[in-house]
């Protein structure tokens, strides 16, 4: 049996959720449905859970609520009369948004039950349709399903022993549909995940039912080679191992929610990325481990926004302690970094941007520069980082050559190279200004064809 999931798009209109229908209907593996709300319509259209949201902070500013609250419901409405659907779901669906402005502000979980109603209502809606189509079928709500998280309003996190507890679901004879992005906690509270979370909650019933795949519906045919926006028409890849993808998604890749990787990964359950508008095209799956051998670059992700700290002292290589000491004025501030390439006398700590505003920076100079009594020590900024990615780069010599060949012949210079003993991923750092130029440089080293 197979987990299929839904992203927003999939789900935006009547039109789309009628592809959705019929392909969960042409499967009788796919037994387990995973929705998120109502996408984007348009490029200018609102998601439902933003929506949500705005709701929401109208709600605790004592704001007019009716605009939100029409705007919401109406969105349930048309596609509901869009699908001819007739039962009464939808007055259940338009008490429950009605009703979230009764909910107690001063409660930790109000702020993500909000945001929940989006999914709830949508699997209300489609387990209905899906029920008025002639499927036997039905909504079961995380709770039922034993999806049951950690009390971290926003970012939940699943208790193990929920496993145990999914697992029944794997033996009902109807098609379940289960609405992504929250859980429960222990005391019965809504708890979402992270934005774009309804991927993690398919990863984790697909583990949980242990099923013999989990298919990710999406509106691309799967992943690029590179980033679409930046090289015309990339090749699109047909298998990745599971680390290929984190290494890609790490680097801007993002098809999928990047917590979703580990669950499904850790069963041992084959992932396939989809599409809802071309269910046709076999998609990209992510294996455990590849058949296939080949090329020694699968994927080329760039991402920009990281700073370097840069550290220079001569003999620092013979003093004990130094790096603790630097990672440790780190972690006083709460700042994660990201990669250390070194020199002899000198390295360079990467970090997010995001981590580090001047104010953060200053201190973070200020306490390094008392603990280490650096020669030199300063923050640059606005680097990006490309990321060649291939499980069987290690079998193949002069992959490093090639891309610095390619790099230095548009006059593109390096800052920084790292690649870990693993061999999976090869990084370049290098100025953001230099980011597009040079991710099209490499894509075409390794895959252009005359
Ligand atoms: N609706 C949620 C969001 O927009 C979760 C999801 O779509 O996966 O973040």
């Amino acid at each position: 049996m197979k987990v299929v999931k839904f992203g927003g798009s999939s789900l935006a209109s009547a039109e789309q959720i009628e592809k959705v229908y019929h392909i969960v209907k042409s499967d009788p593996d796919r037994k387990i449905v995973v929705v998120s709300a109502p996408g984007k319509r348009t490029k200018e259209d609102t998601k439902v859970t933003d929506a949500l949201i705005a709701y929401y902070n109208a709600y605790k500013k004592e704001d007019d609520l009716r605009s939100h609250q029409d705007w919401i419901i109406e969105r349930y409405q048309s596609i509901f009369n869009s699908l001819g659907m007739s039962g009464a779901v939808i007055t259940d669906i338009k008490r429950n948004i009605l009703n979230l402005a009764t909910l107690d502000l001063k409660n930790r979980f109000t702020y993500d039950t909000f945001l929940a109603a989006g999914e709830n209502n949508n699997a209300l809606l489609i387990a209905e349709y899906f029920k008025e189509q002639g499927l036997n079928c039905r909504y079961v709500h995380p709770a039922d399903a034993g999806i049951i998280v950690s009390d971290i309003p926003s970012n939940a996190r699943l208790l193990s022993s929920s496993y145990a507890k999914i697992n029944y679901l794997g033996a009902l004879d109807e098609i379940l549909v289960v609405p992504g992005f929250f859980g429960v906690t222990e005391k019965g509270d809504v708890c979402t995940f992270s934005r774009g979370g309804s991927d993690i909650t398919g990863s984790i019933l697909a583990a949980g039912v242990r099923a013999d795949g989990y298919e990710n519906f999406t509106d691309v045919d799967g992943i690029f080679a590179a980033h679409p926006g930046i090289i015309k028409n990339p090749h699109s890849i047909t298998e990745l191992t599971y680390r290929e993808m984190r290494e890609l998604a790490y680097s801007g890749f993002s098809v999928l929610h990047d917590e979703a990787l580990v669950p499904a990964y850790r069963a041992n359950v084959p992932l396939v990325i989809k599409n809802t508008n071309n269910p046709d095209h076999p998609g990209t799956r992510i294996v455990p481990k590849r058949e296939t051998k080949g090329a020694p670059v699968v994927g080329i992700a760039s991402s920009s926004g990281f700073a370097s700290i840069y550290i220079n002292k001569y003999l620092m290589n013979r003093e004990v302690g130094f790096g603790r000491r630097v990672l440790s004025g780190l972690e006083d501030l709460d700042i994660r970094f990201e990669h250390m390439p070194t020199g002899i006398d000198d390295m360079s700590v990467i970090v997010r941007e995001k981590y580090l505003n001047k104010q953060v920076e200053k201190i973070l100079v200020e306490k390094l520069t008392e603990s280490l009594h650096p020669d030199e020590l300063y923050v640059e900024h606005d680097f990006s980082i490309i990321m060649l990615v291939g499980e069987d780069m290690k079998e193949h010599a002069g992959v490093a050559a090639r891309a610095a060949r390619a790099l230095a012949v548009h006059g593109i210079s390096i800052a920084m190279i790292s690649q870990g003993s693993s061999e999976v991923s090869l990084m370049f750092i290098l100025k953001s200004k230099d980011e597009k130029e040079a991710l099209r440089a490499i894509y075409d080293e390794f895959f252009y064809e005359i």
